[in-house]
């Protein structure tokens, strides 16, 4: 891997000049927040940000999404067929990814890229995409990224890594995506023999102020039925509080659950997939009417099982979340996720009790 130097200048030069070679995505500022958006013509990404209110996820997975249209009308020329509509699958970059979030793509592909599914959607927008991610210099008293797998410096799914350095970013090149996007951005110039050092001494400074942590150890030893049956000590005080607006789900991502719909207009119509949440609900309604989580307790024992037990058992590689905070800083009632972490980690089934009793 080489590390190379960009000046401002050079960055903004080198954005105009991918612009005719792929779409750009950034951080751009909306009222008191950033969200990711593609960038108009001569448009810069605002890299002074911390953390966008929602993560990146729909840049490769769209809050809604047509999957096929179809038609029954017979004097469509389509008649009877399945179609897909036509869909930008052009080269994009998304500029300025914070590391917990291209590290929450790797926790998603073990969803949409498994033996036995994968999925087009998914998979073609994440081959289309390069991800050129901005280090993390001023962590929030919300994340919690180096216990959770991640980093605020990880580069361990991006393309290139972008560290402030005053006069500019050192970037170090990751892929040869990274290196193919470089080149067409015209950043060549070799940042000598310390860079590297530099972006250590950075990396350790960031982790260092990081206060936030949760323990993991003991989540894959623990029993599932227990952990599942944990009602008075764990369950039943975080799902007292919850109001069931899914905003961390919405927020969060490494959330990937949707529902499928749909949507007729005459004889015609379109199968869409739409961003779901376990918080609500009508999630888990059987055709039947049947709710096998009709009560606040069993949904939010289900977003944390399925985040903290259930993908630990079935993948082995760490928790379902990448400790970006976001759930912590926006839920309304002060579920943490850290702190029901630390519950299910610390949970004693002799006693019925956690380490941890309230937040
Ligand atoms: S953000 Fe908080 S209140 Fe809303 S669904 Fe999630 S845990 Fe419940
Ligand atoms: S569960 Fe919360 S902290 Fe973890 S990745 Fe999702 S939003 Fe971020």
């Amino acid at each position: 891997m080489k590390v190379i130097q960009i000046k401002q200048s050079e960055l903004d030069a080198g954005l105009e000049k991918l612009e005719s070679a792929c779409r750009l995505i950034g951080p751009v500022k909306e009222k008191n927040y950033h969200l990711f958006k593609t960038l108009e013509s001569g448009q810069k990404p605002d890299l002074e940000y911390i953390n966008t209110r929602l993560s990146a996820k729909s840049v490769l997975y769209p809050q809604s999404e047509v999957m096929f249209e179809f038609s029954l009308d017979k004097n469509d020329e389509q008649y009877a067929v399945l179609r897909e509509p036509e869909k930008d699958r052009t080269p994009r970059a998304v500029i300025g990814i914070r590391p917990c979030d291209a590290d929450a793509y790797k926790v998603c592909r073990r969803n949409f890229d498994t033996e036995e599914y994968q999925d087009p959607y998914w998979l073609k927008n994440y081959e289309a995409t390069t991800l050129v991610g901005l280090a993390c210099s001023n962590p929030c008293p919300t994340c919690f990224c180096t216990s959770a797998g991640s980093g605020p410096f990880s580069d361990k799914n991006l393309d290139i890594l972008l560290v402030d350095n005053n006069d500019g970013y050192l970037a170090r090149i990751v892929t040869d995506k990274g290196e193919k996007l470089a080149a067409s951005a015209g950043w060549n110039t070799d940042a000598g023999s310390d860079a590297e050092a530099a972006i250590e001494k950075s990396r350790d400074q960031a982790e260092s102020k990081i206060r936030s942590a949760v323990a993991t150890d003991n989540l894959e030893k623990q029993s599932l039925i227990d952990l599942y049956e944990a009602e008075s000590a764990i369950w039943e005080p975080e799902g007292f509080a919850c109001i069931n607006c899914g905003t961390c789900t919405y927020a969060c991502p490494t959330c990937w659950c949707f529902d499928v719909q749909d949507e007729t207009y005459g004889k015609s119509g379109v199968r869409m997939r739409n961003w779901d949440s376990c918080m609500y609900p009508l999630f888990s309604v059987h055709a039947s009417g049947h709710n096998p989580r009709d009560t606040k307790i069993a949904r939010i024992r289900q977003r944390f099982m399925h985040k903290l037990k259930y993908y630990v058992d079935k993948y082995e590689k760490g928790i379902q979340c990448t400790g970006c905070g976001r759930c912590v800083r926006l839920c309304p009632v002060s579920i943490d996720i850290r702190r029901v972490c630390n519950k299910m980690n610390s949970y004693n089934p002799e006693t019925c009790s956690c380490e941890i009793t309230s937040g």
